[in-house]
């Protein structure tokens, strides 16, 4: 386990050419303090956890020093914002510090998000408030814990610095670790600007550190853009089975990795609704809960789009129709996990999407009601408790008698059944009412919640005793709370 002086730096993005990045330091803060460490986050660089207990700990990742090895740099890239290009983007508020080996030979980013003002600013401050970095740093480990491929993150240190949003807040930092921080949107913004060569070098560089197996690959590009349609259909088939909106979708925040990047105005669905948006500011609903395997289509072809000077058209129109194949093969065999189903049959998809209209029109909750479906037994039909989650009885007694059916068909036995769907069905996730306790209770500086949610999400899977009102839906405070973008 290193010090925080002894992290082998390997800064190969800052390496690229100068026209990828700006040379740029964090921006100082003042009296900055550590407002959580994640431990599990240290690992993946083999840092010694005891080293956030060191005062000089939040000055390295506040802007007060910089960690020996590290350059830091802001990354450019453009996107398509709801839809619409906007030629530069770029890191407005985020630094890459560095990228740091551990032993395994695995690279980390060190991203320090809320460091001030870059040359990719445009009208922002630069800065991140303590709401939002909570609201990150716990959706980012929440979705780990689910195993959602998802960035980590390491911190987050607040401070007294007043920053002006809807109301005035306080400023704070998050370090996030990622194997990279390259988006859809790096890659746009050299094909819209013509060059070519940097086009070319960002794909060579991204295959060569993550892709290695395609480097002597004739077709390398296309099948770096098929990879990432693939993963990219995995991730978006994961949310939607545990009914997690991204919120903002924009090519920006798409992960070339297939990481869940970039957590905003995001949101798990507690009554199951379809429609579900959790970003207020999106009045059109394209970011809906339903519409996110469109838009990762979507998001796939601006990808293969900016592609297409690398590759043939027949793969700029293969590489979407392999995302939706992968999205829809995943999601099948996900909900078909969450039902306790091992064998596939013709009309699972009719089991699966007769269930949700009911749930729909029930508003169920969406967790709740999965992980109680683990209780579902064959033999008696003694059901209620899983019945009594649907105002249309009768309309649940038609659908379990089809189930019944469908799991004696496979001679589903009821035990092994219920440990398995316990594997797949989460019984806590985080609600948003859980993350707004949190963050109200972090501004009166008790930061005791981030804690219990922290080691609570890290297992969502298994029962913990004492953490049962975790897996409540929604008190009436906690119904339709709104997260807007500006963060
Ligand atoms: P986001 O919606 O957080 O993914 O950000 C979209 C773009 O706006 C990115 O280029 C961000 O760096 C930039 N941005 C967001 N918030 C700020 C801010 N407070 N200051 C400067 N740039 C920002
Ligand atoms: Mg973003």
């Amino acid at each position: 386990m290193q010090k925080l002086e002894e992290l082998p730096f390997d800064n190969t993005y800052a390496r690229l050419p100068e026209a990828f990045f700006e040379r740029v330091n964090p921006s100082l803060f003042k009296a900055p303090h550590l407002v959580s460490f994640n431990p599990a986050a240290a690992q993946l660089i083999d840092l010694d956890p005891d080293e956030a207990k060191r005062p000089e700990f939040a000055e390295y990742f506040s802007g007060g020093r910089q960690l020996p090895g590290s350059e830091p740099i802001a990354m450019l890239y453009s996107g398509h914002q709801f839809g619409q290009y906007v030629p530069q983007l770029g890191d407005g508020r985020a630094i890459l510090l560095g990228e740091v080996r551990n032993r395994q030979g695995e690279k980390w980013d060190l991203h320090l998000k809320g460091a001030g003002l870059t040359r990719f600013s445009r009208d922002g401050d630069g800065r991140a408030v303590l709401r939002s970095t909570i609201r990150e740093y716990l959706c980012g480990e929440a979705l780990h814990g689910l195993g959602i491929p998802t960035t980590r993150s390491l911190c987050i240190i607040g401070s007294d610095e007043p920053v002006i949003r809807e109301t005035v807040e306080t400023g704070a930092m998050l370090v996030r670790l990622a194997p990279n921080h390259v988006r859809f949107g790096s890659f746009e913004v050299f094909f819209y600007r013509r060059q070519h060569e940097h086009l070319k070098t960002l794909a060579d560089y991204v295959i060569s550190e993550h892709f290695p197996h395609l480097v002597d690959n004739a077709d390398r590009y296309a099948g770096l853009l098929m990879e990432v349609a693939e993963r990219t259909g995995r991730v978006i088939a994961q949310w939607q089975a545990v009914g997690w909106a991204h919120g903002v979708m924009n090519t920006d925040n798409m992960s070339i990795l297939g990481l869940t990047l970039d957590y905003g105005p995001y949101g798990f669905m507690d009554g199951y609704n379809p429609a579900f948006i959790p970003n207020h500011s999106d009045h059109h609903g394209r970011y809906s809960f339903q519409n996110q395997p469109d838009i990762g289509y979507w998001n796939i072809r601006a990808l293969a789009q900016a592609l297409s000077p690398l590759i043939t058209q027949g793969d700029v129109h293969k590489a979407p129709e392999m995302y939706e194949a992968t999205m829809l093969h995943h999601y099948a065999a996900l909900m078909r996990a969450k039902l306790g189903l091992q064998e596939s049959q013709l009309d699972d998809d009719t089991l699966t999407t007769d269930l949700l209209a009911l749930m729909h029109a029930g508003r169920v909750d969406y967790t709740n009601f999965f992980r109680a479906l683990g209780d579902f037994c064959q033999e008696t039909g003694a059901n209620d408790s899983i019945r009594d989650f649907f105002p249309d009885r009768q309309g649940f007694d038609r659908w379990a008698e089809r189930y019944r059916a469908r799991l004696s068909a496979e001679r589903s036995d009821d035990r092994e059944r219920k440990a398995r769907m316990n594997r797949c069905n989460p019984k806590y996730v985080l609600r948003n009412y859980l993350v707004h306790r949190a963050i109200q209770h972090a501004t009166q500086q008790d930061y005791s919640e981030i804690e219990r949610l922290l080691g609570l999400l890290r297992d969502p899977y298994s029962d913990q005793p004492d953490m049962d009102e975790y897996a409540a839906p929604p008190p009436d405070w906690g119904k339709g709370i709104v997260v807007s973008c500006s963060s």
